[in-house]
């Protein structure tokens, strides 16, 4: 059933933001509701985030991990569809603006907009850098990377110029699991692609500013995430931030410079812009401070979830299951208000962390203090990861198809094509 136009509905209408990990956790957990839901997303599908490194580095494709929501939602009749960009919330007269469409209108708001890359004001790094925030992102950076291997086989002197070499910033498992991937393309597929470079001695150097890699995790984990890394020849530099990206190298902040046509920035991350159009309190990283049940102060028909919110007291790390779970608690206390319950205070569950290392080795840390590392640790990681892909595939033949193209590098996801090797070139007329 589809709400009606704004002004004439009848029905409590939830207009939810951002169709990430929380926003499908909201809009699931409102199936059977006496609600109508709209979705509204800048895309028309819902990307898996922890993969797009895997997009990055050739391993797999975007299809293998986007899903088109209006599939995802094919038998939710409650929940209506809109591909759009929201540019402005009026949280006074409850009205979302959008840069596609008309006005909509709102009983209840949950704002799960996701976070951005953020800069830091390094210099260079906006004009230079690539990020790894959505597909496109991937896309780019893969395309980049092939198009300077094949920019180096006709003209040889690229390679002395850094063409061949990347540059990941910042040592979280986000640059972890980038630089490890990077050099698995190196080494499995470039290696034989292109006969007649010299690959084995093309550089992924990993640098972050902290003492060490995964701050987040253990100090045995980042130690094994370090020791994993060099092993497979990633160089690792940690204690010394970026100070500078060029369209040709990146100077670290001792003065040290790298050449290098290819820098990925996975330094930081900030809160989607758009909560600073709602007009309330905002914390560190711009995220839209919440209530313990995760509703906006002085705006109960508010809600914010996943990387755009923080709670005042803890704030959740930025990553999947607080967004998933906080998605699942707003959908329950939208229930519960229009049963006229009170709302309830969000539990979070730990259920621990995880990064891969290169192909066939991972860290996972649980909250009991016991952690997993190398090829376990990468087996619990794939079992995590496919069980989450199948949720939204559910089909047999993708997870084998997936596994296969993961296994083996046996697809082409190396492919140059016209439009995104455009996009990468204007990013980075190196
Ligand atoms: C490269 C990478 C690797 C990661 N790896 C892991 C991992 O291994 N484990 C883990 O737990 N977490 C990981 N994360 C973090 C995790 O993906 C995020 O914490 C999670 O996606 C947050 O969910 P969310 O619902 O808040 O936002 P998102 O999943 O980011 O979704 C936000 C949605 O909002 C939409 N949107 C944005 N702006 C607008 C707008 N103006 N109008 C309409 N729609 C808009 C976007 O299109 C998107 O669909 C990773 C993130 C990245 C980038």
């Amino acid at each position: 059933m589809s709400p009606q136009p704004p002004g004439s509905h009848r029905r409590h209408r939830v207009v939810m933001i951002g169709a990430g990990f929380g926003g499908l956790a909201v809009v699931k957990g409102l199936r059977d509701q006496p609600v109508d839901v709209v979705l509204v997303d800048a895309h028309n599908f819902h990307t898996f985030q922890p993969l797009l490194y895997q997009v990055a580095t050739a391993g797999l494709d975007v299809d293998d991990v986007a899903y088109a929501i209006r599939g995802i939602f094919r038998r939710q009749r409650n929940v209506e569809v809109r591909m759009a960009r929201v540019t402005r919330i009026d949280a006074d007269a409850r009205v979302v603006y959008a840069d596609a469409g008309p006005p909509i209108e709102y009983d209840t708001l949950v704002v799960g907009a996701g976070a951005v890359s953020t800069s830091y004001g390094v210099p260079g790094v906006d004009e230079h850098a690539f990020a790894l925030k959505s597909a496109a992102d991937a896309v780019a950076m893969r395309q980049h990377v092939i198009g300077r291997f094949e920019a180096a086989a006709t003209d040889p002197s690229l390679a002395s110029t850094g063409a061949l070499d990347v540059v990941v910033c910042g040592g979280g498992p986000t640059g972890v699991e980038l630089a490890g991937g990077m050099m698995e393309l190196f080494t499995k597929v470039l290696t034989p692609d292109f006969p007649e470079l010299d690959v084995a001695r093309a550089r992924v150097v990993l640098v972050e500013a902290g003492d060490r890699l995964l701050s987040a995790f253990s100090e045995a984990s980042s130690d094994h995430a370090r020791e994993g890394l060099t092993r497979v020849g990633v160089e690792v530099l940690t204690g010394v931030g970026v100070a500078e990206v060029t369209p040709a190298e990146v100077v670290l902040v001792d003065g040290r410079r790298i050449a290098t046509h290819t820098v990925a920035w996975a330094a930081g991350v900030r809160a989607h812009p758009i909560a600073g159009s709602l007009g309330v309190e905002l914390g560190r990283g711009g995220r839209i401070l919440v209530e313990p049940d995760l509703s906006v102060r002085d705006r109960p028909e508010v809600f914010a979830i996943g990387d755009i919110a923080a709670d005042r007291e803890h704030p959740l790390p930025q990553v999947a299951q607080p967004a998933i779970q906080g998605g699942r608690h707003v959908a329950r206390q939208i229930a519960r208000r229009l049963a006229g319950q009170p709302t309830e205070p969000f539990r979070y569950v730990d259920k621990g962390s995880m990064a891969t290392i290169g192909r066939h080795r991972a860290v996972a840390d649980f909250p009991n203090g016991r952690r997993l590392s190398g090829f376990v640790g990468w087996v619990a990681w794939l079992g995590l990861h496919l069980v989450y892909l199948m949720g939204f595939r559910n089909r047999a033949n993708v997870l084998v198809n997936w596994a296969w193209n993961y296994l083996t590098y046996d697809r082409g996801a190396r492919l140059l094509t016209d439009e995104a090797t455009s996009r990468a070139d204007y990013r980075r007329a190196a």
